[in-house]
């Protein structure tokens, strides 16, 4: 039997119309490789899974843009981390790269590999082998960042800039799981790492968009953005990169996972803001000096 490929990429519906858009989700797949060899049960490993976004946002080909989803999911190992973000204690044996991990790897278990589940349990009852990480690593999360990439890269190529979605949903008790003090999660956080990944004009428009739909939104608050942002961010080079969160309690059973009543009218309303980025992104693509594809000769 063929085994799931680590990556899906879906093209513009129709390449004529293409437009310099680029989504990404990297916490969608639910196909769990046979060589996981997780503990603790499935279900709870299902919870950190940003189940159904990439259906939610299947509308971008039909807006010229292109989508890049995982099919393996983030607790197997996180596309939206740095790869020497390594809790060594998960691992069997001196790991013969460099390791740099982060605060939230150590602290919640949530680095590269993760630890532990959302609710703090243990996922394994052993260490990884050093192959076993590195096959994660070789098979999985490297396939998901070249096929970014490739995607980043040849959308610069062609408009000389892009504008680039990254894609996620967040618990409904996103506040209490980050050890926060409780209050109220908007519908929607967008992530910008403080302005630095994209324009204010960009993270505006598409926090119009949905508050122009009956959305509430907020901005940087509790999710800022973590490495895919920061890496296909730089506006200085006409790159933008928007983190989108969509709570789940808008559409999903976060129990069982399943699709609430009103996923279809969540659907409709992110094709509507689709629109709107349509729109955005012809408008700036239009003012950009594109390197390849422009009418004036070069010098
Ligand atoms: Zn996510």
């Amino acid at each position: 039997m063929r085994a799931v490929e680590p990556v899906t990429v879906t093209p513009p519906a129709n390449s004529a119309t293409a437009i310099a858009l680029v989504c990404d989700s990297p916490h969608s797949g639910t196909h769990y490789p046979t060589d996981f060899g997780h503990s603790v049960e499935r279900a709870a490993l299902r919870r950190s899974e940003d189940t159904d976004i990439d259906a939610l946002w299947s509308g971008v080909a039909a807006v010229g843009g292109v989508l890049v989803c995982a099919t393996f999911p983030r607790s197997y190992i996180d596309p939206n981390r740095d790869e020497a973000d390594i809790d060594l204690s998960m691992i069997d044996g001196p790991w013969p790269h460099t390791v740099l991990p982060s605060a939230r790897c150590l602290e919640l278990g949530n680095g590269l590999m993760w630890r532990n589940t959302p609710e703090h349990l243990p996922i394994y009852t052993r260490r990884l082998s050093i192959e076993q990480a590195a096959v994660r690593i070789e098979h999985y999360w490297r396939p998901y960042r070249l096929a970014l990439a490739a995607q980043l890269e040849s959308a610069a190529a062609r408009h000389g800039g892009y504008w680039h979605l990254n894609l996620h949903s967040m618990p409904s008790n996103a506040y209490e799981r980050l050890g926060l003090p409780a209050r109220p999660l908007a519908d929607v956080v967008l992530g910008n790492r403080h302005n630095t990944t994209c324009s204010t004009g960009f993270t505006d428009m598409v926090a119009n968009a949905f508050k122009a739909r009956g959305y509430s939104v907020a901005v940087n608050d509790p999710y800022e953005g973590v490495e895919l942002v920061r890496l296909a961010g730089d506006p200085t080079r006409h790159r933008h990169s928007l983190q989108i969160e969509i709570n789940r309690a808008l559409y999903m059973d976060e129990g069982t996972r399943e699709r609430l009543p009103r996923f279809d009218a969540l659907k409709a309303d992110i094709d509507q803001v689709l629109t709107s980025v349509h729109a955005y992104v012809e408008a700036g693509a239009a003012s950009l000096p594109a390197r390849y594809g422009s009418l004036t000769p070069a010098p």
